[in-house]
Order: C-alpha cells, then sequence, then structure tokens
C-alpha cells in the first residue's frame, strides 16, 4: 500500500483500536469446503415474512495449494446462498467453476497471473508478456430475467442454476457479448423506468479501456432482453468500478489516475499494481444520457479515488451523487502483504455528496459522513430517485481507517445516525436491505450482513431491523464454519 502522511484526524490512540490484527487475518483464511445445511443454531427468532434468496459473492480461496494469492480480488469466487423460508434459512456455498479454478485445482498450483498482483511461480520471467486472464467472476452476483449471473468487471459472467449453485458456463446475454468481453460486477435496477412502461430495468455498462475509453451502457426489461445499449468514447485512461444512475442518466468518476503498462507487460507487476494515482488532477465526472444522443458532459471536481456509489438522484435542476471517497487510490505494491496493511497511513474511505449543476457545469461537494465507510446500500426503490436512509458497513471508531466492525445507518437528511458494532472480534460485509413485503416506510424492512466472528472463526447472518438498529439483531444465524470477507450480493424474493 502506498504510505501517505498520517493526518492528526486519522490517528487513533492504540488503546482504543477495537480489534486484533490477527483476529482479522483470519477471516482472509480460505473456505474450501462447500456446504449445503438447514441452519439450526439461531439466536433470536428469523421473521417469518422474510422470504427470498441471499446471494453472495467473493473470494473463496486466497491461495492455490499452499500457494498464496497477491490480493483478496484475486482469489476465486465462491457463491453463498442463503434461503429464507417461513422462519427457516438455508445455507448453500459452491465455487464457480471457472476454467481457471478448474485447471488450477488440477494442477494443484497457480497457472494464471492475477490483475491485482498474483503471479505464476518462477519469477518474472514466467510471467513476462502472459495477457491471459483468468475470469475469476469473484464480485457479485445477481438473479435477473430467470438467469441467476456471477459476475467479474473484465469479462463476462458466469451463469449458476439458482438451486444448485452449480456453474452452467459462461453467459454471453443471448449474443450481446463476444468471448472475453467486459461486463462490468456493478448493474443497478431502475425501479420504474419510464422508456419501459415503468417497469424495473437492470442497467450495467463496459469498460473498454485506451488511451481514450469506450464505455457501453446496457439497459434490459425484467425478462433480460435488451432494451438498448449505447458506446460512447471518453478521453484519457479510465478505471471505473462502480456507477450511479437516475431516471435521465448515467454518471461515472473518471479517478484520476494514469496507467504505465511496462511492468505488468514484463512479468514485474500485475495490471492493477500498474494503476498510479494523479492528486494534483481532477476527478471527472462523466454525465450520459440514458434516453438521448446528446453528448457526454464532463464535470470536474476535487481529486479523490472512488470505488463505489451510494446513490445518485435529480433534484430542482441539479444532480446529485453520493460516493464513499478516498483521498487517493490504496496502491498495491508488488512486495507487500495485505494482511500486513498500516490501517493508519491510509485515509478511511468518506461519503461525500457531490451536487452537479449542468447548466455552468459546476460541482460542489460536503462530508456526509466522516466514519471509515463502505459498501453503500439503499432501499431499491430509492435507487435513482431522492432518498433519506442508507445503510453502510463501518468501522467502530468514529475516526481514523479500521476494517469495517460496525453497521451504519444514515439519516441523509438529518445527519442523524445509528451504529450497530460487531467490536471486538466481529467483522461486517457488505449489508443488504430487504424491504417488508408490507412496509410504507423507506427503513422499514431487514439489513442482511454475513458477520466473521474471529472469537469462533464462523460465520453469522445477521438481520438487523432497518427501522431500529439500537434493538440489536433481530436474529443471528450461527453458521458451521467461516466464509472469506466476501464483496458483492444481492437479494430476490425468489426462494432458492
Ligand atoms: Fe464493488
Amino acid at each position: 500500500m502506498q504510505n501517505l502522511p498520517i493526518k492528526e484526524r486519522f490517528s487513533v490512540p492504540v488503546s482504543s483500536v477495537p480489534y486484533e490484527r490477527n483476529d482479522w487475518k483470519k477471516g482472509y483464511l480460505s473456505q474450501p469446503n462447500e456446504y449445503d445445511y438447514w441452519i439450526d443454531e439461531v439466536e433470536g427468532e428469523i421473521p417469518s415474512s422474510l422470504q427470498g434468496t441471499l446471494f453472495r459473492n467473493g473470494p473463496g480461496l486466497l491461495e492455490v495449494n499452499g500457494q498464496r494469492i497477491h490480493h483478496p480480488f484475486d482469489g476465486d469466487g465462491m457463491i453463498c446462498a442463503i434461503a429464507f423460508d417461513n422462519g427457516r434459512a438455508h445455507f448453500r456455498n459452491r465455487f464457480i467453476r471457472t476454467e481457471g479454478y478448474l485447471k488450477e485445482q488440477q494442477a494443484g498450483k497457480i497457472l494464471y497471473r492475477g490483475v491485482f498482483g498474483t503471479q505464476k511461480p518462477g519469477g518474472w520471467l514466467a510471467n513476462a508478456f502472459d495477457f491471459q486472464l483468468k475470469n475469476i467472476a469473484n464480485t457479485n452476483i445477481i438473479y435477473w430475467g430467470g438467469k441467476l449471473l456471477a459476475l467479474w468487471e473484465a469479462a463476462e459472467p458466469h451463469r449458476l442454476d439458482p438451486k444448485t449453485l452449480g456453474t452452467l458456463g459462461k453467459d454471453h446475454l443471448d449474443g450481446l457479448l463476444e468471448e472475453g468481453n467486459a461486463f462490468a460486477a456493478h448493474p443497478r435496477i431502475d425501479p420504474n423506468c419510464e422508456q419501459d412502461d415503468g417497469s424495473p430495468v437492470l442497467v450495467n455498462f463496459a469498460i473498454k479501456p485506451g488511451l481514450s475509453t469506450t464505455i457501453t451502457i446496457y439497459e434490459f426489461d425484467p425478462q433480460g432482453k435488451l432494451l438498448h445499449s449505447q458506446d460512447r468514447s471518453v478521453p484519457g485512461f479510465a478505471f471505473i468500478h462502480d456507477f450511479a444512475i437516475t431516471p435521465n442518466y448515467c454518471l461515472f468518476f473518471q479517478n484520476p489516475v494514469s496507467f504505465n503498462p511496462i511492468p505488468f507487460a514484463l512479468g514485474l507487476r500485475g495490471a492493477g499494481e500498474c494503476v498510479k494515482f494523479e492528486p494534483k488532477k481532477p476527478t471527472r465526472i462523466l454525465v450520459i444520457p440514458r434516453n438521448s444522443k446528446e453528448p457526454v458532459q464532463i464535470l470536474e471536481t476535487q481529486s479523490g479515488f472512488v470505488f463505489h456509489h451510494a446513490n445518485a438522484f435529480e433534484q430542482d435542476d441539479k444532480i446529485y451523487i453520493d460516493s464513499i471517497c478516498y483521498e487517493s487510490f490504496p496502491e498495491v505494491e508488488a512486495n507487500s502483504d495485505f494482511r500486513e496493511v498500516d490501517f493508519d497511513a491510509i485515509a478511511p474511505g468518506q461519503l461525500w455528496r457531490f451536487t452537479l449543476n449542468l447548466n455552468d457545469k459546476t460541482v460542489q461537494r460536503r462530508l456526509l459522513e466522516e466514519r471509515c465507510c463502505e459498501f453503500p446500500y439503499v432501499h431499491p426503490n430509492h435507487v435513482g430517485h431522492p432518498y433519506r436512509y442508507l445503510f453502510m458497513g463501518a468501522a467502530h471508531n468514529p475516526t481514523g481507517n479500521a476494517p469495517l466492525q460496525a453497521l451504519l445507518k444514515l439519516d441523509a437528511v438529518t445527519g442523524e445516525q445509528q451504529l450497530w458494532s460487531a467490536a471486538p472480534q466481529g467483522y461486517v460485509s457488505e449489508p443488504i436491505f430487504v424491504p417488508r413485503p408490507d412496509g410504507t416506510e423507506e427503513d422499514d424492512g431487514w439489513v442482511l450482513s454475513l458477520v466473521y466472528d474471529a472469537s469462533r472463526h464462523r460465520s453469522d447472518v445477521v438481520i438487523l431491523d432497518g427501522r431500529d438498529f439500537n434493538r440489536g439483531p433481530v436474529a443471528r444465524l450461527h453458521l458451521k464454519h467461516h466464509v472469506p470477507y466476501g464483496l458483492h450480493g444481492s437479494w430476490t424474493p425468489n426462494v432458492f
């Protein structure tokens, strides 16, 4: 990781650090086993109206036959499905049988370079000029148009059987994608798209990097049929992981980074390790119309790095985007161990609101939440629309950079917040908000998160009441094993 000057406000006295590094590291141990069982250790009560399936994706293996990978982002995708049915819950996990996973498991060694620095054994000579990508399918999972798709942004999705999680193979979206084509891991669902008579629409994008960057935007109806797509070219290299939508726009942050491919070509570094943050350059906000051929508008704002956006909406002639911003891109160093990262040396992700004025092309930003946070989530009916409540993973302490140990509910209108913390030995994952079927209030629902419990080296599914985090978990479902820290997931009302 890059060494940054430590700022006063980021430093935390050692005595107040609410976690042990060795505890945190254990959450990065591989889970090679595949399970299938009804969860019978439950504290509290699973709400009977919570009907559906929570899918999670993330790296399941942090090594191949004892050979360590360099970064969790290079780990083979493993899906967990927790199905809720009449007050009971069933757990299942399966590795995605990608070509790379099968070949490496058979060979018992690393055969591919990873984007985030994993190298084949044998030094740079064994890695030079090998540009083959291993589609590891490890970032997100969605159920849309009757298909369960595991997503990894640099290549096509893998389709799985939603009942068994068995891998059905790569999915080219009815011929839309060619072999190896990118398809981002951050689709957004427009809850009521006017262009589709008010039906929900899945919007996603693909990035083709280069000296200029092509962004392709796809929109799919609930049956998974393509409604329309568009290609837009923007100047410069772009490293874009996520985007935000409103009824009329797709919004991208073109982070101020440059890419030097030479160390990658020479087998010295992974491609992701060749991305360099350019602190003197502004972030460009790309405003792309969804429903017209009007040109892309490019606005500039203060430098920073964004992986994830919480939400965006249009109001009073302006566009608002809420995003988790870092002061800098947390660069991956070639000879570092991510388990030994110096949290204090890195500025935390914080929630900012950007206000875009398309008339005078200005951007204003203000800090909504100072606490270190990531993985923002909002009520699905408010995606792209004005909203009030945000659910996020957060650090236990109000300042400083630290692992995510708490779940934070933020009222973006009043600034009021509620925090449920799993510290000192619990580590949370992305919270997923599931609306109560007959609920009318925006926070009336449940917040689901997989929480790693280092005291028992096992994971729990924690269910919080979205209206009141202070009650503590409504239910805590103890799994029989741990699940390594994951990335993203989704909820579907279908019980699989
Ligand atoms: Fe992401």
